[in-house]
């Protein structure tokens, strides 16, 4: 029987792999690795129907391996023959698939350099290595500047200590793939504090996971995984000044005085000095391998390179997947849920490829994939600036028009920002900073599509306790 084969050692190939081999113990399942360590989840705690909280950690690829789960490790898949069924690695072997799932993760995307001797004092942060050159380069630093508005960008913000920072932003507020005008406003208190961190005094109660280190040549290329949440916390993540300040959006003059390794001009027409810049701007899917200049292979690609699924995983050819952050979904989407990079949906997808594909090899031994399709309402939990955010459905107003809804919004300063979006009395999205304890609640609203007009204005008054009402 030709084997499952799984391309990717992150969390989308590696739970794919996984579950497959474990529902199917006598099929055989490879999985292709081109780093010798692979993400995998922890302390996994299910907060409601779809919102997840887990850990992302390392892990060496042997640990995997099973009686059906080979792992072949430091090797890249560099040909796609999709007529023959198979695969080219880096050392020249082909392999034959009967399915094959394409996990290879995204790549950050770069900015225009004139200057090659510029390329040496900027950074992109992907993987264990890139972090650690980052790390470097930091310690000698007084000012960066870091370019990118997500999550990256706000954790590097974030972390970094005694330098001076240039955050610039195309938008006029912060965060805003994650964010809405009142969240970030809330958030640019505590940068305006010159970056001050949330400091609770209490212990973090969750296991902080390590970076592996890693010596393999691998590694040392754009093929690394995708780092874990823990990953700022392990470095020393500090320039050489005694404090840090955060400039962003507002007037600095090109200091003449001093002297930078690299000069970078905005949009704006302002020329700044810097030691280094960090570049945190998107990815791009890793999907070029499987189309080469001329596509020979007949692929499918999204406008973003990420590569066509349907809404059983399937690309347009025969017995390819792809999940992860390699895959753009092609299906009809349920109106709460949007397709974002990141690892609760890579997680998701790489378990509900692994139903989908032994539907497709045997469905008389397998559950209908339907069962475990949960792509209902966007769900994502990660932490800002040390405040928990949970955002759900349609957050920040997405496919809605903005005449169309509704906004209550609550905040304690410095505490805690709730916010919802309500349509025609029925909530669509919510925002969640701090510990509200609402997230399992909202989320059932959303689900139901429950009725909420009797509430008001009210919904999120102190003295309502909306838990109560739909227990
Ligand atoms: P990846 O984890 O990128 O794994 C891809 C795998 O494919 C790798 O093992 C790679 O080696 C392998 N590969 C690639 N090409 C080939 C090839 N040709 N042959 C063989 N193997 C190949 N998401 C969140 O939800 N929350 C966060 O807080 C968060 N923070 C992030 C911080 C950073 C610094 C970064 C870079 C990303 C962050 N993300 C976060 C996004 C998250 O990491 C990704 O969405 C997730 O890792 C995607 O998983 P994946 O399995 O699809 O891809």
């Amino acid at each position: 029987m030709d084997p499952l084969i799984v391309i990717g050692g992150g969390i989308a190939g590696v739970t794919c792999a996984k579950s497959f081999s474990i529902d199917q113990p006598n099929h055989p399942v490879i999985l292709v690795s081109a780093s010798s360590v692979v993400k995998t989840i922890a302390n996994l705690k299910t907060l409601g129907r779809s919102i997840d909280m887990f850990d992302v950690i390392e892990q060496n690829a042997n640990t995997l391996k099973s009686s059906n789960l080979q792992v072949i490790m430091n090797k890249k898949v560099i040909r796609l023959d999709s007529n023959e069924h198979r695969i080219q690695l880096d050392d020249g072997q082909w392999l034959k698939y009967g399915k094959l799932c394409i996990c290879t993760g995204a790549k950050p995307r770069m900015i225009n350099v004139d200057n090659q001797n510029a390329q040496q004092f900027i950074r992109y942060i992907r993987d264990t290595q890139t972090a650690k050159d980052f790390t470097k380069l930091l310690a000698g630093s007084r000012r960066i500047i870091v370019a990118g508005n997500g999550g990256i960008a706000i954790e590097i913000v974030y972390a970094v200590e005694n330098v001076d920072i240039i955050w610039a932003i195309r938008e006029k507020r912060i965060g805003t793939v994650f964010f809405d005008a009142g969240a970030a406003k809330f958030f640019t208190e505590f940068l305006s504090n010159h970056g001050c961190k949330k400091t609770t005094g209490k212990p973090i109660k969750r296991t902080r996971y390590g970076q592996m280190e890693i010596n393999d040549s691998s590694n040392k290329n754009e093929f690394g995984v995708a780092l874990g949440p823990d990953w700022s916390q392990q470095l020393n993540l500090k320039g050489v000044k005694s404090r840090k300040k955060i400039i962003f959006r507002q007037k600095i003059d090109l200091d003449k005085s001093e002297s930078w390794n690299i000069y970078v001009e905005l949009t704006n027409g302002k020329i700044f000095g810097c030691d280094m810049i960090i570049v945190a701007i998107g990815v791009i899917p890793n999907s070029d391998v499987f189309v080469d200049d001329n596509n020979h292979t007949g692929l499918q690609l999204d406008a973003d390179k990420g590569i066509l699924v349907d809404r059983e995983m399937r690309t347009n050819l025969n017995d390819i997947y792809a999940a992860g952050d390699v895959c753009s979904v092609n299906w009809p989407q349920s109106p709460h849920w949007i397709q974002m990079r990141l690892w609760t949906q890579a997680r998701q997808m790489g378990f509900y490829a692994a139903k989908c594909i032994q539907w497709h090899l045997n469905q008389t031994n397998s559950d209908n994939p339907s069962l475990y399709f949960n792509f209902e309402v966007f769900a994502h939990v990660t932490q800002f600036f040390g405040f928990r955010v949970i955002l759900l459905g349609l957050y920040d107003g997405q496919k809605m028009d903005t005449n169309d809804y509704k906004i209550l919004c609550r905040v304690i300063p410095r505490e805690a920002y709730t916010k919802v979006i309500l349509k025609d009395g029925r909530m669509k999205g919510c925002i969640l900073i701090g510990d509200s304890n609402l997230e399992e609640t909202f989320e059932f609203l959303i689900y139901n599509q429950i009725d909420l007009t009797r509430f008001g204005d009210h919904l999120l008054d102190d003295h309502l306790d909306i838990e109560d009402f739909f227990r």
